[in-house]
């Protein structure tokens, strides 16, 4: 029944002059995300809208799951367009629109007829009242309810006229493409994936980073960050992912530092090389999944001496969220599954039994010094032999 959905979209953060911007990127966004699904789809902006229609037939299912996932949309609305053929016509139309859409007529409605096209001869006001009269007289169950309807009926009268009623919740947030670009270390664990989701969602393009450990963490558990990084990519659009062998670095540190301690510096040689491929990316921050106090590494004196060796802002939108919460979101995002797969991660293979919970930086300093010159070796030679995995 539907060729068209009507795409509506938040405008509070780009009233004004950058409001096209923000509406180029959301299209850019939604042709990619309709581009894998059956059919063949053209959106453009049409009066101040952005519309999504449909040439032939095409999978409606596919095609809303497909828009769900675009930030910046509000709401989704599959919307008949018709010809204008006389207020006549309209009333049939829009008794067969409501035929076909609602099985059901026990419900209220409301007609909002707006008349873009003023030359109609009728005005919104005399559309409301007759189409409600039409709409009442051909169902008996149905119902008048001005203040809280079950469904608006909406019937904008333009060069043709668009009839819809349903709307359907979209992801919100901003188009990707609206921020920046930033730099997500992403492992196979439940956080990493979400705190991407959740930044993208905000209109920043991701790449992303794995260590990962060879041989102690498999070709298993690096697929399972491609798949998670793919899994992100329905949302943000191509995720770039560096793998990095962290292997030599993660010996070396274990057979000169103190064990515990070997967490934090491990991290904080994470962060040196994130940062270093983002700023050979054009990326504005680092992403991580770090919550206060979840683990050991992650206590406010932990995150404090992984931080120092940053000079990009760190992005950590999940800092403040129960474990719980973080659970719920990739439950809802479709990573859960994935995250839970029992793959090893380069972290928990040399993870000390008592790690410092409360890493004192002149400390960490000292451990480091011990490190020499061979670390920036390592950390040099970790940065050319990183594979790159293209994540769509
Ligand atoms: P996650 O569920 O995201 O793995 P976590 O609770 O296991 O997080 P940590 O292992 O302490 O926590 O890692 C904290 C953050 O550091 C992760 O959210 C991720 O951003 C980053 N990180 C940890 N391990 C890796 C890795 N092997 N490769 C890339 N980033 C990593
Ligand atoms: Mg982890």
């Amino acid at each position: 029944m539907y060729q068209s959905f009507l795409i509506k979209y938040a405008e509070i953060a780009t009233k004004g002059k950058n409001r096209y911007l923000f509406e180029d990127a959301l299209v850019r966004q939604i042709r990619r995300a309709l581009k894998p699904v059956e059919g063949t789809f053209r959106v453009c902006k049409e009066q101040g809208r952005i519309y999504a229609h449909a040439e032939g037939t095409y999978d409606y299912e596919e095609a809303v799951e497909a828009l769900r996932r675009v930030f910046g949309i509000v709401a989704i609305c599959p919307v008949v367009i018709l010809e204008d053929e006389g207020f006549e016509k309209l009333s049939q139309d829009v008794i067969a629109y409501l035929d076909a859409a609602y099985a059901d007529k026990h419900m209220t409605f409301k007609v909002m007829a707006r008349r873009a096209r003023k030359n109609y001869p009728k005005d919104s006001c005399t559309i409301n009242a007759d189409l409600g009269e039409a709409v009442l007289n051909a169902f008996p169950d149905i119902r008048v309810d001005v203040h809280r309807p079950d469904i608006y009926l909406n019937v904008e009268i333009r060069e043709k006229i668009y009839v819809y009623s349903q709307s359907i919740p979209g992801a919100g947030g901003m188009p990707v493409g609206t921020a920046g670009k930033a730099m997500l270390l992403l492992s196979g664990g439940i956080d990493s994936p979400v705190a991407g989701y959740m930044i993208a969602k905000r209109g920043a393009k991701i790449d992303a980073v794995y260590f990962h450990a060879p041989p102690y963490t498999s070709e298993r558990a690096k697929q399972k960050v491609v798949d998670l990084a793919k899994l992100v990519a329905r949302y943000s659009g191509p995720i770039e992912l560096h793998v990095v062998n962290f292997t030599d670095i993660q010996m070396y540190i274990y057979d000169t530092c103190p064990h515990d301690q070997l967490t934090i510096l491990m991290r904080r040689y994470m962060m040196r090389i994130a940062e270093q491929i983002a700023l050979e990316n054009d990326c504005l921050g680092l992403i991580t999944g770090e919550s206060i106090g979840q683990v050991a590494s992650q206590t406010m004196q932990s995150l404090m001496a992984t931080n120092e060796v940053c000079t990009l802002p760190v992005y950590r939108p999940l800092i403040a969220f129960d474990k719980q919460d973080i659970v719920e979101i990739s439950e809802k995002i479709g990573t859960y599954e994935t995250s839970i797969l029992p793959y090893e991660d380069c972290c928990t293979i040399f993870v000390a039994k008592h790690p410092v919970t409360k890493p004192n930086l002149k400390v960490i300093a000292r451990s480091e010094e011990k490190l020499g010159g061979r670390i920036d070796e390592m950390v040099k030679t970790a940065l050319e032999t990183r594979e790159k995995i293209w994540a769509d």
